[in-house]
Order: structure tokens, then C-alpha cells, then sequence
């Protein structure tokens, strides 16, 4: 189920109550209900012709929203109209659509997110005004697993060289995150990196060797040593080589804060600042980094926030060209 609402911004030209869609035209016509007739016929002339012309209406799916999930927003607005927004503490950056006068991006909420009431506000300028808008959207609780697991002693307590490593490393993607193309670099549905068995560990909060409690913020595939891993969609390499935890990691920048990294990799078969395009081959899963058994781990992040794979794979973005 999509979730609509049609709004006039002349009316909600400052703060919209999304949720509560009140038409300019029909609060007006109660207004003038004592005036003439003439008067009335008037007014809902000129109201409905205004009203047509600044309509802005957004489309957010999937309508139920939970920590973890992706989520397409969809801002209808006039041509030559611009868009940004702003959701959880994190920046919306739109691209035009293709078809219609539409714009789209590509959001999120984290997985560690707290369920619970969040505003979305978008603010649209188009010929010389600016609106800010705002809507009321419930974080509804996503059922994760948890699980208990059992890794190398080394991987739960790191010695002083293993924790200068971890720094330098932290650092490192700390300084690759900061930076997105400022441009949509993919097309199209994202795509299955690897062809093997998908498990449903997005989520898990994890206890290692019974001490460090985590939250698995990526998709395990149960691939075997050397099974092809490829671009789930098209971008930029923006990360490429062995660190501590993640083994052999490929990190590739989709624009507009987006990017997937594939762990534990064997080989990697691309290098840093590479363009990559949709089922490229990156490189071979393994067992590299943290890890208990040979398997791909995937990741989607957006904005700093860890998304569900899985829910990425199924949203609707085949017409997105
Ligand atoms: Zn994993």
C-alpha cells in the first residue's frame, strides 16, 4: 500500500500538517459562504486555478516503516521546482524523475534506530517561493533474531598493535563514508551480489564469545570459498583492500550517500576509484577478517545508516533509469 497526500501549498505555505490534507479551495468556499454569489464563483475560480498549478504531493513506500528499512520518497512538484529534505537528522538528497514532474530519493532508517514517532520535512522552492512541508511518520519495531557466537579470542579482546590497526582502519572509513558522488551513479533495481543462499541475519543482535554484544548491520549469503561476488548495481570503487574486521572489503559509492560493502572476500578483483557497472564482478567470497566460516557478508548504508539488503532488493526502482 502507497500512502498519498495531496496538498496545496498556497494554503501550507509555511508548515504542513501532513497527514491532515486540507484543500485551500474548500476552506475557502466556507469562508465566502455569506458573501455573493458572484464574489464565491470568484474566489473558487482563482483558488482552484492556484491550487492546480502549486499542487505538491508525496508518495513515501513502502507506507509501514520500520528500523532498518530503505524507503523511496516520491516528491510531485512543478517544474523547474527544486527539493531537499531532512529525516531523522540525516539530509535527503532528491533527482529528478524521469517521467513527470517528479522527484525521487533513496532514504532510510537505521537498523539501530529507536522505534517511535519521526518527522519527515521537505522544503521545495519553484518560481521564487520556498515551502517547507512536514509529515508525521511512525518507526514501527522490526523483529530482528539474536544469536550467540564463538570467534578466535583475538577477534573479542585485540592486543595493542590489532587496536592501533582497528584505529588507523576506523579512520580510514570514517574518511571514505564522508564523501558520496553528488549524483545518482545507479540505475535501476539493485541486484543479488552473489548467487547463494541469502540468510535472514540483518538485524541479529550478536554476543561474541559471550562478551561484545553487536548488532549485525549487514546480509549473510552461505557462499562457498571462491564463489563470484558482483556490483549489485552500478558506482564507484571507493574502498578496496584487507582490514582488520571486514577481511578483503569492496566498498562502492551508488551517489547520493549510498554505497555497498562486501566482506571476508578471498580475492578482489577491483581497485580503488574504479567505475563499476550492474553484475561486474568485484571479486570471490571467503574467509577473511572476523568471521566463523567461509560466507559473503553485505551491507547497504545510506547517510551513516545500516539498511536491510533484503528490503533494498524488493523496492520498486526498476523504472528508475
Ligand atoms: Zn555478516
Amino acid at each position: 500500500m502507497r500512502q498519498r497526500a495531496c496538498f496545496c501549498t498556497l494554503f501550507h505555505k509555511n508548515e504542513t500538517p501532513w497527514g491532515k490534507p486540507v484543500c485551500w479551495v474548500s476552506m475557502r468556499m466556507r469562508r465566502t459562504v455569506a458573501q455573493t454569489t458572484a464574489a464565491l464563483a470568484l474566489a473558487v475560480f482563482l483558488a482552484a486555478s492556484v491550487c492546480r498549478a502549486q499542487k505538491i504531493e508525496v508518495t513515501v513506500t513502502p507506507a509501514e516503516v520500520e528500523n532498518g528499512s530503505p524507503v523511496l520518497v516520491h516528491v510531485e512538484a512543478e517544474d523547474g521546482a527544486s527539493v531537499e529534505g531532512e529525516w531523522l537528522g540525516r539530509k535527503i538528497e532528491f533527482f529528478p524523475a524521469r517521467r513527470g514532474n517528479g522527484w525521487l530519493a533513496l532514504a532510510g532508517v537505521d537498523v539501530k534506530q529507536e522505534p517511535g514517532p519521526s518527522t519527515l520535512h521537505i522544503t521545495v522552492r519553484s518560481a521564487g517561493e520556498t515551502y517547507h512541508l512536514s509529515r508525521a511518520i511512525q518507526i514501527h519495531p522490526a523483529h530482528y533474531r539474536a544469536s550467540t557466537l564463538s570467534v578466535p579470542p583475538r577477534f573479542v579482546s585485540p592486543g595493542p598493535a590489532q587496536l592501533r590497526r582497528i584505529e588507523t582502519e576506523r579512520k580510514l572509513k570514517d574518511a571514505v563514508f564522508a564523501v558520496s558522488a553528488t549524483r545518482r551513479l545507479w540505475s535501476g533495481a539493485f541486484h543479488l551480489p552473489v548467487n547463494a543462499q541469502p540468510t535472514d541475519s540483518f538485524g541479529t543482535r550478536r554476543i561474541f564469545n559471550g562478551q561484545l554484544a553487536s548488532i549485525h548491520e549487514g546480509m549473510d549469503f552461505h557462499a562457498r570459498m571462491g564463489t563470484r561476488v558482483r556490483a549489485s548495481n552500478s558506482g564507484v570503487v571507493v574502498l578496496a583492500r584487507p582490514l582488520y574486521y571486514e577481511g578483503n572489503c569492496v566498498v562502492i559509492d551508488h551517489g547520493l550517500g549510498l554505497f555497498t560493502l562486501s566482506m571476508h572476500l578471498s580475492r578482489i578483483y577491483v581497485r580503488e576509484g574504479q567505475r563499476v557497472t550492474t553484475g561486474q564482478r568485484l571479486g570471490l567470497s571467503g574467509a577473511t577478517g572476523r568471521v566463523t566460516g567461509p560466507h559473503l557478508h553485505w551491507a547497504v548504508r545510506w547517510q551513516g545508516a545500516y539498511l536491510d539488503p533484503a528490503r533494498l532488493l524488493r523496492l520498486p526502482l526498476d523504472q528508475i533509469r
